[in-house]
């Protein structure tokens, strides 16, 4: 390891400690604040460009990108891809230390977001801060708001489809083991409606219960599919609610699906549970795109580091840009982050994991 890598790895670490002790659990003002002095320190490095969305909801990082020397050629660049939020500390209570100051001991470094994924994001800005010093192309996106349903990431897509890029990270947990895709999420809320009357004579009302439990064999039924690098689709019956007390017939019976979806098929999957007896309304909550790289992607291939083929059992803000960019790229998942403390008390991340993950990221823009 020469000086430069050694100052980058060193940087890489120091950036998470100080990303962690910043404050920006989803949704919050303190959010706010922490991304828009990481905009504000990133604009301040000499060679670096900062694009921020119209919605301030994602800002996006380049360097390199101006070639003056060969204007004809334009370079292209890795995108990497890093949300800034993080989910709450939760139980407070079970924290051996405090969750909002990056604690180390034995090898790893306490503290919310230490996975998911602010040493993901400190890996990227020090291989960032190090291409702007060495003229190399490197971009840098930063959302918010993805642990509450990606809500930053549509913004970034105008920006980045701006930018020429060989290929995206989106720098989630996968301990820098190279994964290609998940599946995509479908959050349907089911409605069935009746008719209120007094519990002592139902025949004068329609029991909305009774319709949707009528309508659950149908729900069971829903055609789902599968596909070879995806695996299967699958449908949880996750919510139902209905009805307020024993004596009035419910007028109104709602339930949620999550179905995982291996390719696109919302519209299909929307009309068969609406000509199900016993369900009128079928609403969409949320719905994120199947995502897959193909494993063999020339870009992917030159990727240092070790790959596992299985799809990630989350899904990522690679569902926004593989549907939403118009530029059609490969896109990996990939970050320093141990999966199996994500979202959990006394997360941590390994120092190695980040030493690691920052060499890696160098080498993909090389
Ligand atoms: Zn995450």
């Amino acid at each position: 390891m020469n000086n430069e890598d050694a100052r980058m790895t060193r940087r890489s670490i120091e950036l998470t400690k100080t990303l962690i002790s910043m404050r920006s659990v989803s949704g919050s003002s303190e959010q706010d604040s922490t991304f828009l002095t990481i905009v504000n320190q990133v604009s301040k490095i000499p060679g670096a460009r900062v694009s921020v969305s119209d919605n301030g909801m994602s800002a996006v990082f380049t360097t390199g990108l101006d070639d003056r020397e060969s204007p004809d050629r334009p370079k292209k660049s890795v995108v990497f891809v890093g949300h800034i939020d993080t989910v709450p500390p939760m139980d407070r209570d079970s924290w051996q230390s405090s969750p909002f100051e990056a604690d180390e001991r034995d090898g790893r470094l306490y503290g919310r977001g230490s996975s998911d994924m602010k040493s993901g994001l400190a890996a990227a800005l020090a291989v960032f801060e190090r291409a702007c010093r060495e003229g190399l192309p490197c971009v840098v996106a930063m959302t918010k708001d993805e642990e509450i349903g990606c809500l930053g990431a549509p913004s970034a897509v105008e920006i980045l489809d701006r930018i020429p890029m060989s290929g995206m990270v989106i720098m989630e947990s996968t301990n820098n083991i190279i994964r290609f895709g998940h599946r995509g999420a479908l959050w349907l809320r089911l409605i069935s409606r009746g008719k209120a009357a007094h519990g002592s004579n139902p025949s004068l009302g329609v029991n909305a219960i009774v319709r949707m439990m009528g309508a659950s064999a149908g729900i069971q039924r829903i055609p789902l599919e599968s596909d070879d690098c995806l695996g299967n689709e699958t449908c949880n019956l996750g919510t139902m609610h209905g009805g307020a007390v024993p004596n009035i017939v419910p007028d109104y019976c709602a339930g949620e699906l999550d179905i995982r979806t291996v390719r696109d098929h919302a519209d299909s999957l929307v009309e068969y549970l609406q000509s199900i007896d016993g369900i009128d309304e079928v609403e969409t909550e949320f719905s994120l795109s199947p995502v897959w790289t193909d494993p063999d992607d020339p870009w992917v291939a030159s990727l240092p580091g070790e790959r596992d083929v299985e799809p990630v059992t989350y899904f990522t803000e690679a569902s926004i840009f593989a549907a939403q960019l118009s530029q059609k790229i490969p896109i990996i998942v990939c970050g320093p982050g141990d999966p199996t403390c994500v979202h959990s008390v006394n997360e941590s991340v390994p120092l190695q994991a980040i030493a690691q993950a920052t060499e890696h990221f160098w080498n993909y823009i090389q």
